[in-house]
């Protein structure tokens, strides 16, 4: 055969420039393109030997990139089953061709998920000259040299190469595109995407000590682990093996809590490994991502559309070539392949979850500070999860308890239940700034909750709306005997002018100039504290969400209410024996300061007034 000039027919434009200009921020997907073609040729050799249909023995077979620095050019050679003249006519400058128009045509409206499709025309998105030099494996078939210069005009020709398989010479002569011919460059691209080909990657060789060996000798340096540990049966493998797995793809982090397999053939497609980690803050979250795959082609580190959110807090990967990957998110959060896929995992993520909760509960309570912001969050966001997680969701309390819904439930009923038959939940976000009314509730035979997690908020109003017949609320909100509303009363030991002269004491130093707070008498026990400030549960509420909030709800004034029980001695005694006027609004501020010190709203310079006062009272 002579060689064969064509044209690869083109309508309007050169396709190359665009290829350029499209893809210019991905440009470096171009080797994860030409590495799985090679690797794809590979592994049709090794199929087509086990059926018998490829004469003799196929030899070694591994794929090899070589950086020819000199030359300009880099290389991605295979072994593979090769294309013959007619072969690289039709692929090549057909099939490849209009599949890359096809692809580009996609990727103007919007942007792709994975770039495959693209194929073997990324080569011109740094080469300025792509030369194939292949052998088919088929019997006398002629080698073959088909080359284009990014013009629409290719050649074809025969020539000699000893070796069946296909060499991928990219001529890498731009200025700018001199990166892709430094080794640290290109190990590091082959690092990201090919990492976990199934057959072996070469570049270059390294130095390695044979065991027992004096001398260090040149082996091939060879890139990738062609089987992870995903593709393989869970019973072959060991605790260790997924530790050591985490640790391969997140190097130097805190080793996982636990993880799920995924295995499915049927109806779609998908492997991997979802590991739980240890969330010791938000920032690590956010790095390790879980990595999607298809046929252990790197494709993204980017899964929001593909995973429900809160499962992006997970580590690991996901291997699935029913994802499909030429569409544009917003396609893929509406694909209902997609919907199953997403819907499959968290039902996995599910009973892995509730196994681990019956089988071990001990183990698992354990673990809880790490997977309790997922699991809230999960029930937060998705309704199947949420019904799941009913089961093994728990709430702490102060002492450090752990219980399931139904366990609290009961624990709380008898002495929490209001008088319309709600329960009432009391919580503290600040065990260390409640402390005092912590006691006060305890004291009065109640339970306090600890919910202190920012997703906390959330978790509770979830399960107020979620029909649990629950309120919540937080133990400084409400003076200890209305934490649980009842209808009983207890009768104030003043007369109706001794409160009133009580109220006129504290209204002299609060609240007068300040429509945030409002003074309240309350005929409580004596053993309650002689004053306490609450803040109002809804009006707190209201504010917090402001605060997160970008809408303008107006003015809301965080008020809290000075409550002052005159049942306590030192207030129907003590304070309304003082006939001395100053003494006495002396000592009403005292108790008031005291409540606000116990509460922690005392600081700085007050405090400090505060503290010089004591000291003049002691002596
Ligand atoms: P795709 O791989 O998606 O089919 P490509 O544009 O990457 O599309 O490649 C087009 C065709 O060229 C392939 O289908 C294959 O037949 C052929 N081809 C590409 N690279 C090789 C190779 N290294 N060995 C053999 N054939 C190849």
């Amino acid at each position: 055969m002579s060689m064969i000039t064509g044209n690869i027919s083109v309508q309007t434009e050169n396709i190359f420039p665009i290829i350029k200009k499209f893809l210019y921020s991905d440009q470096e997907i171009f080797l994860r393109e030409l590495v799985s073609n090679a690797v794809d040729a590979t592994t049709k050799l090794q199929t087509l030997a086990k059926r018998g249909e490829v004469a003799g023995e196929i030899g070694d077979t591994h794929v090899e990139v070589i950086i020819d620095k000199e030359a300009k050019t880099l290389t991605i050679r295979d072994r593979g089953i090769g294309l013959t003249a007619d072969e690289a006519q039709r692929y090549l400058s057909e099939v490849a061709f209009s599949s890359a128009a096809e692809f580009l045509e996609k990727y103007k409206e919007g942007n792709i998920i994975g770039h495959f499709g693209l194929g073997f025309y990324s080569a011109f998105m740094v080469a300025s000259q792509v030369e194939v030099v292949s052998k088919s494996y088929k019997p006398n078939a002629k080698a073959v040299r088909w080359t284009c210069d990014g013009t629409p005009q290719y050649t074809i020709e025969e020539i000699e190469k000893a070796e069946r398989g296909t060499d991928i010479i990219l001529h890498v002569t731009a200025e700018d595109e001199q990166d892709y011919l430094d080794d640290a460059k290109i190990e590091g691209l082959l690092e990201k995407y090919c990492k976990f080909l199934p057959v072996d990657i070469q570049f270059g060789t390294k130095k390695e000590k044979p065991e027992g060996a004096e001398t260090e000798i040149e082996v091939p340096n060879i890139v990738n682990n062609s089987a992870p540990i995903w593709k393989k049966s869970p019973n072959e493998l060991s605790d260790d093996d997924y530790r050591n797995f985490y640790n391969e793809i997140y190097p130097l982090s805190t080793p996982p809590l636990f993880w799920i397999h995924l295995n499915i053939d049927y109806p779609f497609n998908l492997t991997g490994i979802l590991y739980f980690p240890k969330i010791s803050n938000a920032l690590e979250a956010q790095k390790n991502k879980v990595q999607l795959y298809c046929n252990q082609v790197f494709v993204t580190d980017d899964v929001k559309e593909i995973l429900p959110e809160f499962l992006t807090l997970l580590h690991g990967v996901i291997d699935s070539p029913d994802i499909p990957l030429n569409v544009s998110r917003s396609y893929l959060q509406s694909d209902r392949e997609v919907k199953k896929i997403t819907q499959y995992i968290t039902k996995k993520v599910g009973d892995k979850l509730s196994e681990l909760f019956r089988k071990d509960r001990a183990e698992y309570e354990n673990k809880w500070k790490d997977i309790s912001v997922f699991v809230k969050y999960g029930m937060l966001s998705d309704e199947k999860f949420d019904e799941k997680a009913r089961e093994f969701v728990l709430l702490k309390n102060t002492e450090g308890s752990l219980f399931t819904l139904e366990e609290y439930r009961e624990k709380v009923k008898p002495a929490q239940t209001d008088k319309n038959d709600r329960l009432v939940y009391i919580y503290s976000n600040n065990v260390d700034a409640h402390d005092a009314q912590i006691q006060a509730a305890k004291g009065r035979g109640y339970d306090v909750l600890e919910m202190d997690t920012v997703i906390d908020n959330h978790f509770m109003q979830h399960l107020e709306y979620k029909g649990d017949k629950v309120s919540f609320v937080r133990v400084d909100s409400e003076t200890v005997d209305n934490l649980v509303p009842k209808d009983h009363k207890i009768e104030s030991v003043l007369s109706e002018d001794q409160q009133k002269s009580v109220k006129s004491v504290f209204e002299k130093f609060i609240g007068i100039d300040d429509f945030n707070n409002r003074i309240e008498l309350k005929a409580l026990s004596p053993e309650d504290a002689p004053v306490q400030i609450t803040r109002n549960e809804f009006m707190r509420r209201m504010s917090e969400m402001r605060q997160f909030s970008t809408m303008d709800m107006g003015s809301m004034p965080d008020s809290k209410t000075i409550v002052v029980n005159t049942n306590h001695p030192l207030v129907s005694d003590k304070l309304l024996t003082i006939n001395d006027e100053t003494k006495q609004n002396e000592f009403a501020q005292y108790l008031y300061d005291l409540a606000r010190v116990s509460q922690g709203l005392l600081t700085g310079a007050e405090l400090t007034a505060f503290v010089k006062r004591s000291l003049a009272f002691i002596k």
